[in-house]
C-alpha cells in the first residue's frame, strides 16, 4: 500500500491551499481529483473563440502590492502570488433595482464609496463612516480568531476586540439600524448580499462587514488567464514543493480504524492508500453519507442540522461586437426586483419567481479577454430552493431556455444596451451541471448557507469542536470560513496548518 502522511480529497481552491500547507509544514502529500484539471469552480472552458470564466467575478481581498489583502499576504506565503498576471477590477458594482428606482455606480476606495453614497443618499455620509469603521474592527477580530485556530482568550476579546463581541451575533440589519443606516443607503450597501447567499436578516453583521470592507478598501481583482490561471498555479507549487497530485482519481472510501480514526483511502477501482490523516475539499454531506462506514453520530447531527446555500446557475454569452458597441458599460452588475432581501430571498427559491442576476462583462476589467471586435459576459443567478431538482427530464432544456432568455431580457430592460442578436456563443450550466462536476448535493455552489447560529464568527470558534474524527478535517466552502474564493483559499490554509500540528503532536 502507498503510504502518505496526508491524503487531500479534491483539487478545488480549498485542497489545494491545504496541500501547499501541509507541503510546508514537511508532510508527504498527496492531492487526488477526480477531473483531469485542477480548480473545482475555479476554472475555464472554450466555446469557439471564447474562453469563459467558470465561476468567479473578482477576486476579493487580494489588493494591489501597495495595499495588499489578506489574500495576497496568503499568497505570498504560499509563493504563488507571481505565478499569476493580475488585473484590476474598475468599480465596485452597479446596482440597479428599477421598482425602487435605484440605478448606482459605487467606487472602491473607502473615501470614494462614502462620497458616491452621499451623493446617492444625502446625509448618509455620518452612518457609511460609522459603518466603515465597524467593519475594519471586524476584520481585525477575525484576523486575531485565525491566527489563534479558532482558540481564543476570551478576556483578550474583550479588552482589544470589544465592538467584535458587541455586534458579533447581531444580523447586519439590526446593525445598520443601530448606527442608524438611512434606509437607501441600506439598500445600497447590502447590494453584495447575494455574494454570501443569505438575507440580511440571517446574515451576521460581522461575516458582511468584513467582506464589504475588504472588497471597498482594496479593491478587487482578476487574474488575466481566468481563475483557471490561479489553479495551474497552486498546482504548479505543489509539484515544486514535492508533493504528487493524481488527477482523474476519485477517491470513493475514508477507511477508518478501531478507535473511528482515518487510517487510509480507498480510491474508484480498489486502490487504497494508508494515511492517518485526510483533509476533505468536498461536503460533510458527501464524506458522512457515502464515504465512510463508521460515522460519529454527532457529526451526522452537525451535517443535517445545517442548511445548503444557493444553487448555481450560470449563462455565458460569447458576443461578435465589442462593449462599446453593445453599450455595455460596466464590470459588475446586480440586478434586483426588490432591495428588501428577506422578500428577494422567497423569490429565489422559485424557477418562476427568481429574476436576480449578478452579471459580468469581463472585457471591462481586461478589454483582451475576448478577440477584438467582440465582448464575453456571464450572468449567476443562485435558487434558494432544490427547484430544478424538480425540472423532469423532458422539460429540463425547456427549462434551461426559459431562464435564459428572461436573464436576457433583464440585463437588456434593466441597462438599455442590446446584446440578443449578437450572440456568438451560448452555454448555460444549472445546479445539475454543478451537482456533477464538483459533486456538492443539489447543485449548490456556496456550501452551507450562513446562519444566525452557523455563521462566520460561531464556526470559526467552534472548529476544533467540528473536528470530530480524529484524522479527518475539511477545507472548502462547506468549512469553517463559508463559501467563495477568499474563504475557500482561508479555510484551506488553516486546515493545512492545523493537519501539520496534528501530524506533529503524533510524532
Ligand atoms: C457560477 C459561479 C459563480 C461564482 N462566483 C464567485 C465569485 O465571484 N466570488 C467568489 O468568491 N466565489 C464565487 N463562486 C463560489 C466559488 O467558486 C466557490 O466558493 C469556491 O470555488 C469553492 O471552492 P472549494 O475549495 O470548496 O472547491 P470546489 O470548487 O467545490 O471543488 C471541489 C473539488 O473536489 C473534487 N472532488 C469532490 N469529491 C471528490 C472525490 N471524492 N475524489 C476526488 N475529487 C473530488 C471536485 O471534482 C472539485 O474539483 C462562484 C461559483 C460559481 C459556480
Amino acid at each position: 500500500m502507498d503510504k502518505y502522511d496526508a491524503v487531500v480529497i479534491g483539487a478545488g481552491n480549498g485542497g489545494m491551499v491545504a496541500a501547499i500547507r501541509l507541503l510546508q509544514g514537511g508532510a508527504k502529500v498527496l492531492l487526488v481529483e477526480k477531473h483531469n484539471l485542477p480548480g473545482g469552480f475555479a476554472t475555464s472552458f472554450r466555446r469557439g473563440r471564447f474562453e469563459f470564466e467558470a465561476s468567479l467575478h473578482e477576486l476579493n481581498d487580494f489588493g494591489p502590492k501597495e495595499n495588499g489583502g489578506d489574500v495576497r499576504a496568503l499568497f505570498d506565503e504560499l509563493g504563488v502570488t507571481d505565478k499569476i498576471e493580475w488585473t484590476p477590477i474598475p468599480d465596485a458594482y452597479r446596482l440597479i433595482c428599477k421598482s425602487e428606482g435605484l440605478d448606482a455606480l459605487m467606487p472602491f476606495g473607502k473615501q470614494a464609496y462614502i462620497n458616491a453614497m452621499e451623493k446617492q443618499v444625502p446625509g448618509s455620509r455620518k452612518a457609511t463612516e460609522a459603518f466603515f469603521e465597524l467593519a475594519e474592527q471586524t476584520r481585525a477580530a477575525q484576523a486575531y480568531t485565525s491566527s489563534k485556530n479558532g482558540v481564543v482568550d476570551s478576556s483578550y476579546m474583550v479588552k482589544n476586540h470589544g465592538n467584535y463581541v458587541r455586534t458579533g451575533s447581531y444580523s447586519v440589519n439590526e446593525v445598520l439600524d443601530s448606527i442608524k443606516m438611512p434606509d437607501k443607503a441600506k439598500r445600497i450597501l447590502n447590494a453584495y448580499w447575494c455574494y454570501l447567499g443569505a438575507h440580511c436578516d440571517d446574515l451576521s453583521f460581522s461575516h458582511y462587514a468584513s467582506m464589504v470592507v475588504r472588497y471597498i478598501t482594496r479593491g478587487a481583482m482578476m487574474p488575466k488567464g481566468r481563475s483557471h490561471e490561479i489553479s495551474l498555479a497552486l498546482c504548479e507549487r505543489i509539484r515544486e514543493l514535492g508533493g504528487e497530485i493524481w488527477f482523474n482519481t476519485e477517491a470513493e472510501k475514508i477507511l477508518t480504524g478501531a478507535d473511528g480514526g482515518v487510517e487510509g483511502v480507498t480510491l474508484k477501482g480498489g486502490r487504497q492508500i494508508k494515511t492517518r490523516h485526510v483533509i476533505a475539499n468536498c461536503s460533510p454531506h458527501v464524506v458522512y453519507g457515502r464515504m465512510m462506514d463508521k460515522v460519529p453520530e454527532r457529526a451526522v447531527r452537525a451535517a443535517n442540522a445545517r442548511k445548503f446555500a444557493g444553487r448555481g446557475f450560470c449563462m455565458f454569452l460569447g458576443l461578435n461586437k465589442s462593449a462599446d458597441e453593445l453599450g455595455i458599460e460596466n464590470h459588475n452588475y446586480f440586478l434586483y426586483d426588490t432591495m428588501d432581501s428577506v422578500r428577494q430571498y422567497e423569490l429565489m427559491k422559485s424557477i418562476d419567481t427568481n429574476r436576480v442576476q449578478a452579471t459580468v462583462c469581463l472585457n471591462r476589467a481586461y478589454p483582451q479577454c475576448s478577440p477584438a471586435g467582440t465582448a464575453m459576459m456571464y450572468f449567476t443567478t443562485l435558487y434558494m430552493s432544490d427547484a430544478w431538482g424538480e425540472v423532469t427530464a423532458r422539460d429540463y432544456a425547456k427549462t434551461k431556455e426559459k431562464v435564459a432568455n428572461i436573464m436576457i431580457d433583464r440585463f437588456e430592460s434593466d441597462t438599455g444596451s442590446r446584446i440578443r442578436e449578437s450572440i456568438e456563443e451560448i452555454a448555460v450550466a444549472t445546479p445539475l451541471t454543478y451537482a456533477r462536476y464538483c459533486g456538492h448535493p443539489e447543485g449548490g455552489i456556496y456550501g452551507y448557507e450562513s446562519q444566525y447560529w452557523d455563521g462566520l464568527n460561531p464556526r470559526l470558534q467552534m472548529m476544533e469542536h467540528d473536528h470530530i474524527t480524529r484524522g479527518l478535517r475539511f477545507a472548502g466552502g462547506y468549512s469553517m470560513r463559508l463559501s467563495g474564493y477568499s474563504s475557500a483559499y482561508f479555510s484551506g490554509d488553516i486546515t493545512g496548518r492545523q493537519t501539520v500540528g496534528d501530524i506533529k503532536k503524533e510524532g
